[in-house]
């Protein structure tokens, strides 16, 4: 395992599409042991490939109250609802905002060690609003682009933030 550097906005890593994973193989494995160390050294509550420079569709998220999960070509199949949420990402540090998610969300993609497709669903907490960051981050979507402008971005002092 290792710690691998956290790409920051601006880096055209964070904009693409992903690709989709075709084959679960070691090398992917791999991955997500480095995407669990990197995220917990941050510390973040999530991460998505892109994050560490790779462009593939895979992310892992720890919300603390749950089971941590790693998915492979995750989607959101269902969403509804709309909730403020203060949301912040490890690519853009020192900074957070207000933005509008889901308040419930169906998430679907394979699980990494047994091969099969799983759902998450999750209403109206940070399990929610991690699925959707981390899979906008696949997407090449950052929270900031939900910002009705730059201005809107808080800028952290010490305090304690939960970013993903
Ligand atoms: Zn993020």
């Amino acid at each position: 395992m290792a710690i691998i550097p956290i790409r920051r906005a601006g880096d055209p890593v964070l904009r693409e599409k992903a690709r989709r994973v075709r084959t679960i193989d070691k090398s992917i494995h791999k991955l997500i042991e480095d995407m669990w160390e990197t995220m917990y050294d941050a510390p973040g509550v999530g991460l998505a490939a892109p994050q560490i420079g790779v462009s593939l569709r895979v992310v892992v998220i720890d919300v603390g109250d749950k089971e941590p999960i790693a998915l492979i070509n995750p989607e959101i199949v269902k969403r509804s609802g709309e909730r403020r949420v203060d949301e912040g990402c490890l690519s853009v540090p020192g900074y957070r905002g207000e933005i509008t998610r889901s308040v419930k969300v169906v998430a679907q993609g394979i699980d990494p060690y047994t091969g099969k497709e799983v759902r998450i669903k999750s209403e109206d907490d940070l399990m929610a609003e991690a699925l959707e960051h981390e899979i906008d981050h696949v997407n090449g979507i950052l929270y900031i682009d939900y910002l009705a402008s730059p201005d809107a971005l808080i800028s952290l002092s010490d305090a304690p933030e939960v970013r993903s």
